[in-house]
């Protein structure tokens, strides 16, 4: 290896002296690389240029000298050995350029000592080199630290052994919220409350000692804030290992505490939500089995947590098919964003019930997930009761709307209840009204609700019981668990809600709601308003059915009274000229010898008489213009009295029953017309019978209200008797039961009916204070229902027939009578049964008898409607001087001008025309012997 040749600069104007001097250094074992330069300029550009072990120089030189050359090279701020070499140079010229910074000098007469002064300084430079190169070195490494220590992102604390700050670090003034260079000789008691100052002072007497690793405290700061710092302490000792103080690391820890404290906080509030019974939380691992969960998710779902923690369950056990989807879309949100929004599910409860939840995941680590759910129960409910408002909302305009189109009361109620059905979604409506006399309920409408198949059709009764708990309450009724007999069939129909409808307190019907779900309180209450609309509908239907029902009585009453009118003139007539064929063919009879074929024609005109006797007889009846005779009556007796004859009528082919009341109240009407309207009634059932059936007489006692007094025109408050005929008969349709009342109305065939039937029946229940009313329908028979007020009084003896009375007698009477052919007839009557008779055409004829003649007269028989003066007013007058003398007033018609002659406000009698031989001498009889 060769060595590095030495570089030398030589600055010497004499080439050959250079040479001499490159000769001297070879003495130095080296390889000489040499330059002669003899200027300035040219030593710098070499300098410059290139490097050099050593710069040789002559001490002076025509242009240039050592000491200028020694500057040069300084001020390029070099430090070369530098040595002078001089043929003249003095004692003191040589310290001067020492002085300067020369190395050395070396005279040109002894170069021989020139090469070991350059190597000693070649040597001594390249110590002074490396020296300098570890200067250099210990600087920027001492610079490097400092950097470290001022950019450390802990702090730096220097404290001595007296408690005073030496040192601090950018960081740590800002831990301790000062100023670096104020902070220095502060003590740490400033920045700590005395506790942690305590703490600090005794951390590193202990540290000082190598027995503590760290101390926590906290500086305070001006501004009220502080910071947590965590502080580790190293002893600094001084050569003679005094104590000098400590280096302590100081880390901010408050970002960690804050941390921590959020931690624990959010812990606790964590453990509150758990515990709070409201929300459901669970953890389940990555395969979705249920690793966890909290009361409240254990309530929610009706398990106990041993038993699903140990089954084991996983969420989609819990999940009906319906919510999967919505599960599989928030489990990919789960795996791709660690967290899955809000969604709505339901799970399936233990008891197989389901409950609503908004549910929310989120991934807490690689292995679990917690799941929460709210119960949406009570939300859902509200939504639902909102709904529900909504619903009955526009209900109630549809119903208001069909109110005002719709006239028929079973369209109304019909659209009603489809209505009803259709917007509350309810499985069945229905609405009874309450009809009279006996405020029953009548189901009206009926509907079932959209897409709600009923298994059967349900049965009649369906909530009956329910809708009269309504109508005796008055109230609404609710039920989620109705009867199993309520239930008309279909056992979970299992809730029930009705409504009373009620018009000015007055109940006029009940809606009832039925559901297999549970009904809420809120369809009720939007069903209160709902409900009074549908009551004014009803009462509103009531009052004009009520109208046209008055006004069809009305007119029916006008036509009667006409027909009557005319009936009763005709009859009246009729019955004058009957009572002369009646008495003329039983004179023609008797008179006849037996055996004598007179005798029997004169029986045939008889009969024939009798038969149209009968005939005005009905006439005037219906037409009201009959006298009657009431009495005090116990229907069932009359009843039983005929239940033979009406057998017989009947035939074999109707089975007949008769039901009586036990304590059946008394009626006060006149027993001949009771018995014939039973008869008509009787006789147009087994007509509507022909080929057999059943035929039930009932008799019940009622009371009438308000309501039905209301309906019934002609009725009277109060209690009644009622008298029902039944058949199972033919039955009428609405048309025929219109008119049955009317005379000569009949479907029968000429010759079969008169069509008086019925207008004979409706006179006498008329004129005896009573009602009739008629329920029928084609096929399915007709109901007759007669009421007539019930009396208090005792029964009374029936006076005519009194047996053994005789009808012969010896009395005088006085026979007053303007028809001339009736007053015969009546006149010979009686003589042939022995009575004296003074007859007179007139009553002024009579008047004027009495006045002159004072024999006695035992009775005045005395027609009723004469010109000049009626027949009671003719008795009042004679009564005046004859208070003794008996009256009998007789009438071929019996219309008011009766009632305005007095017959019935006196005591006196009254007789029928036509009269035949046998009810004169009877009726005579009776009022003689009276
Ligand atoms: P008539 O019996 O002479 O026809 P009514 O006045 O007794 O006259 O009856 C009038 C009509 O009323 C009858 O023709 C019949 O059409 C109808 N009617 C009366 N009672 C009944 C009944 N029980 N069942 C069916 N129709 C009846
Ligand atoms: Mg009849």
């Amino acid at each position: 290896m060769t060595p590095k040749p030495l570089r030398v600069l030589i600055v010497e104007d004499s080439a050959t002296d250079a040479k001499l001097v490159a000769q001297a250094l070879r003495q130095t074992n080296r390889v000489i690389d040499f330059l002669r330069v003899e200027d300035e300029v040219s030593m710098r550009r070499e300098l410059e240029t290139a490097s050099w072990d050593l710069i040789i120089s002559d001490w002076s030189m025509p242009k240039f000298n050592a000491l200028t050359a020694l500057a040069v090279m300084k001020g390029m701020e070099l430090d070369l050995p530098f040595i002078i070499v001089s043929g003249t140079i003095g004692e003191e010229t040589a310290v001067a350029a020492m002085r300067a910074g020369a190395h050395d000098y070396v005279l040109k007469d002894k170069l021989a000592r020139l090469a070991p002064v350059v190597e000693r300084e070649v040597r001594e430079s390249k110590i002074r080199e490396e020296r300098r190169q570890a200067a250099k070195a210990l600087l920027e490494s001492e610079a490097r630290y400092r950097r470290i220590v001022e950019t450390t992102s802990e702090g730096v604390w220097v404290i001595d052994a007296g408690g005073k700050t030496t040192f601090m670090n950018a960081r740590m003034a800002q831990m301790l919220g000062c100023d670096v260079n104020r902070g220095i000789g502060r003590s740490p008691s400033e920045f700590l409350d005395d506790k942690d100052n305590a703490a600090l002072t005794t951390y590193l007497r202990l540290a000082s000692m190598g027995i503590a690793n760290q101390v926590e405290v906290r500086f305070l700061h001006n501004d009220g804030t502080s910071v947590s710092a965590l502080l580790e302490a190293t002893p600094v000792f001084d050569a003679a290992r005094h104590y000098e103080g400590s280096l302590a690391m100081v880390m901010d820890i408050s970002e960690r505490k804050r941390s921590e404290a959020a931690r624990r906080a959010s812990e606790s509030r964590f453990k509150c939500l758990w515990e709070s019974g409201i929300i459901l939380i669970a953890i389940s691992d990555t395969g979705d089995k249920i690793i966890e969960i909290n009361d409240a998710g254990l309530e929610l779902l009706g398990y106990a947590r041993d038993e699903l923690l140990a089954q084991p369950i996983y969420w989609d056990d819990l999940t009906p098919p319906e919510s999967r989807r919505a599960d599989e879309t928030a489990r990919a949100q789960l795996m791709s964003r660690g967290i899955a929004s809000p969604w709505e599910k339901e799970l399936i409860r233990k008891d197989g019930r389901r409950v609503s939840i908004l549910a929310a995941a989120a991934i807490l680590d690689d292995s679990v997930r917690i799941v929460i759910g709210v119960d949406l129960t009570e939300r859902k409910r509200a939504e639902q009761n909102l709904q529900e408002r909504m619903r009955v909302a526009a209900l109630t305009a549809d119903i208001a709307l069909v109110l005002t189109h719709e006239d028929a009361l079973e369209r109304i109620l019909q659209r009603c209840v489809g209505s009803l059905a259709e917007h509350l979604d309810i499985d069945f409506v229905r609405i009874w009204t309450i009809e009279a006399p006996n405020n029953v309920l009548v189901l009206q409408a009926t509907a079932g609700g959209r897409g709600n198949q009923l298994q059967a059709p349900l049965g009649a009764h369906l909530g009956e019981a329910e809708a009269g708990h309504v109508v005796r309450t008055r109230e609404p009724y609710l039920t989620n668990d109705m009867p199993l007999d309520s239930r008309g069939g279909d056992v979970s129909m299992a809730a029930f809600a009705g409504y009373p409808l009620l018009v000015d307190g007055e109940l006029v019907g009940v809606v009832g709601l039925f559901s297999r779900e549970p009904l809420s309180e809120v369809t009720g209450n939007g069903l209160g308003s709902l409900a009074n609309t549908i009551a004014v509908g009803i009462q509103r239907n009531n009052v004009t059915r009520a109208n046209v029902q008055l006004e069809a009585q009305l007119r029916q009453a006008q036509k009667m009274e006409a027909v009557g009118r005319l009936a009763g003139g005709v009859a009246h007539d009729f019955n004058n000229i009957l009572s002369v064929i009646l008495s003329s063919a039983d004179f023609i009879g008797s008179d006849a010898k037996a055996g004598d074929s007179i005798r029997d024609d004169a029986h045939e005109i008889y009969k024939a008489a009798m038969r149209a006797a009968g005939l005005t007889r009905q006439l005037l009846m219906f037409s009201r213009q009959q006298v009657l005779a009431p009495k005090v009556l116990d229907l069932d007796e009359v009843l039983e009295n005929m239940d033979k004859m009406l057998r017989r009528i009947l035939g074999e082919d109707v089975e007949f029953a008769i039901r009586r009341n036990a304590r059946l109240g008394r009626v006060r009407v006149d027993p001949s017309s009771i018995d014939q309207v039973i008869m008509n009634l009787v006789v147009n059932a087994r007509d509507a019978m022909p080929t057999g059936g059943k035929l039930t007489i009932e008799t019940t006692n009622v009371v009438l209200d308000e309501s039905f007094v209301h309906q019934h025109p002609g009725a009277n408050l109060g209690p009644h008797v009622m008298l029902t005929v039944s058949d199972t008969g033919t039955g009428m349709d609405q048309a025929t039961q219109q008119r049955i009342f009317e005379p000569f109305f009949t479907t029968k065939q000429v010759g079969k009916g008169t069509g008086l039937g019925l207008s004979t029946v409706l006179g006498i229940v008329q004129q005896s204070q009573g009602v009739i009313r008629v329920d029928s329908e084609p096929g399915k028979g007709t109901t007759f229902n007669i009421y007539l007020p019930r009396v208090d009084d005792v029964l009374e003896a029936d006076r005519a027939n009194h047996p053994n009375s005789t009808l012969h007698g010896s009395e005088t009477i006085l026979l007053v009578e303007d028809e001339d052919q009736v007053r015969m007839a009546a006149q010979s009557l009686l003589e042939r049964n022995g009575y004296q008779v003074i007859e007179m055409s007139s009553p002024g004829e009579a008047l004027l008898y009495s006045e002159t003649n004072p024999q006695p007269i035992d009775l005045l028989l005395t027609d009723v409607v004469m010109p000049q003066m009626s027949g009671p007013e003719l008795a009042r007058r004679l009564a005046l001087t004859r208070p003794k003398m008996k009256v009998l007033c007789m009438s071929g018609y019996a219309d008011d001008s009766i009632v305005r002659h007095g017959v019935f406000e006196s005591e006196i009698a009254f007789f029928q025309k036509p009269f035949t031989p046998d009810t004169l001498m009877r009726k005579v009889r009776e009022v003689l012997d009276a």
